[in-house]
């Protein structure tokens, strides 16, 4: 990072420790061009990102209508909720992964439809008939397709289809 005094770009960490019970660390760097030391300190950026609708209007990410969301695609399917549970969170940190302050809700649905997809594919197809607008029905059974040909596991088998 820049050094704050001369504005250097190369600057050197010359200590590194575990503060605050782990969550932070705290670098002591030093400057290779005017040779002053200053502290930073790292925490890990564990908020959820803001939710770009397509309209480019704003929200807080809202995890209960996540929830709800696929909890209304999964009526009636034979998932446990540990599994839906597990699902959700396997969202939550690939949300978290981004990095990312702001994104679009469009990735959010493709989490959800990657997820459902391994729950079970009935209520993948209903959450993606709702969600992914299919310009044709062409385009959406070319997915329902791509469901069929996944699922027989990486065997090679030429056997015909379950
Ligand atoms: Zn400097």
């Amino acid at each position: 990072m820049h050094c704050p005094f001369c504005q250097a770009e190369d600057t050197k960490v010359i200590d590194s420790r575990l503060v605050a019970d782990g969550d932070q660390i705290r670098r002591r760097r030093e400057c290779t061009s005017c040779g002053e030391r200053f502290t930073t300190f790292e925490t890990a950026e564990l908020v959820i990102p803001r939710v770009i609708k397509s309209d480019g209007t704003r929200q807080p990410f809202d995890e209960g209508k996540l929830r709800h969301g696929m909890l209304h695609a999964l009526q009636k399917r034979p998932v446990s909720l540990d599994r839906i549970d597990a699902a959700l969170l396997h969202i939550l940190h690939r949300l978290r992964a981004t990095g990312e302050r702001e994104v679009k809700s469009r990735l959010i649905g493709e989490l959800v439809m990657e997820e459902l997809k391994k729950l079970d594919s009935v209520a993948y197809v209903r959450f993606a008939s709702v969600y992914r607008d299919f310009q044709d029905i062409d385009a959406f059974r070319a997915e329902i397709d791509s469901l069929g040909a996944r699922g027989h596991g990486g065997d090679g088998g030429a056997g015909p289809a379950a």
